[in-house]
């Protein structure tokens, strides 16, 4: 069933939650692959109701980016969800979200701050101001995001927390190709060559989480993966280490220091370009 209209979703809902049923959103731009797809079947798993919304969000790309040419296919997007048991599929039309006079955003800072930020300065205002909505009206129990988007996924940890929404968040691993590459709707602007190459943003990152677990400077890890992936022919926009709850900064922890101090969380995150793709991926040190 797909709903394109705010009354009919509300009317949905209204009828499940007198049933007492449970309700999942996955939030999606469609173009859906594997990745999302096991996000719909842990939607399907964890509640009675899962909920699906397909919507290319504008106020999340900037002026030159991929907004026109990004993938969009709805009638693929039905048929790989239709195996899956999905209650409803949202697409609301742009007017629908946005209507004319749409003067109001959330602007998160916190886990916002830096990273994706210093390159897509209003990507965060964009999926922070469109996440609040589809949960305002969707009113789920969770929602599901993927570790595929470890900024965003954290953002969203925030934003929920912040503004009191009464949702749980729900983080799902990321799904890869055999060779390692995240799977992203993006990849398929890449050349046979570029796909050739991809799965080394992965490798890297695994190595500098490899050499940072094992006591090695966060500096120097990071600028020999960034250096080995310029050289291959990535243009890379920022590989680092990270708190993994707040994305604040981290210093490296010392070796021999016994015993070994409490060590936080950390994540490694990378945005790097091949040829005319952004791809971003991450890992955690183990
Ligand atoms: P998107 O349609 O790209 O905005 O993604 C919708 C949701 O699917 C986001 O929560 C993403 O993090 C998640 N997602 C995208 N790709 C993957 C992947 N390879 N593995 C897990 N989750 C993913």
């Amino acid at each position: 069933m797909v709903i394109r209209k705010l009354a009919p979703l509300r009317k949905s809902i209204a009828a499940w939650r007198a049933a007492g049923d449970s309700i999942a959103l996955l939030p999606t731009m469609g173009a859906l692959h594997e990745g999302h797809l096991r996000l719909a079947r842990l939607a399907k798993k964890k509640c009675d109701r899962a909920l699906v919304s397909i919507f290319v969000n504008p106020a999340q790309f900037g002026p030159h980016e991929d907004l026109k040419r990004y993938p969009r296919d709805l009638n693929a997007d039905l048929a790989l969800l239709s195996d899956i048991g999905i209650d409803a599929i949202w697409a609301p039309p742009l007017a629908q979200v946005y209507p004319d006079d749409f003067a109001t955003t959330i602007v998160p800072a916190g886990a916002a701050l830096e990273l994706e930020t210093q390159f897509r300065p209003q990507f965060f205002t964009g999926v922070a101001t469109i996440c609040t909505k589809l949960f305002t009206q969707v009113a789920p129990d969770i929602a599901i995001f993927g570790e595929k988007d470890y900024q965003q996924l954290q953002v969203i940890r925030q934003t929920v927390r912040d503004l009191d929404l009464p949702l749980k968040i729900v983080g799902a691993p990321t799904v890869r190709t055999r060779d390692g590459l995240a799977l992203s709707s993006r990849n398929v602007y890449l050349s046979d060559e570029e796909r050739l190459l991809a799965p080394m943003l992965y490798k890297e990152i695994k190595t500098v989480a490899g050499k940072v677990a094992a006591g090695g400077r966060i500096g120097s890890a990071t600028a020999v993966a960034g250096k080995a992936l310029t050289k291959a022919g990535f243009k890379v926009e920022y590989i680092d280490v990270r708190d993994a709850a707040t994305l604040a900064p981290v210093k490296s922890v010392g070796k021999g220091t016994n015993p070994a101090p409490k060590r936080r969380a950390m994540r490694v995150l990378v945005a790097a370009w091949l040829g005319k793709t952004r791809l971003i991926d991450n890992c955690a040190v183990k």
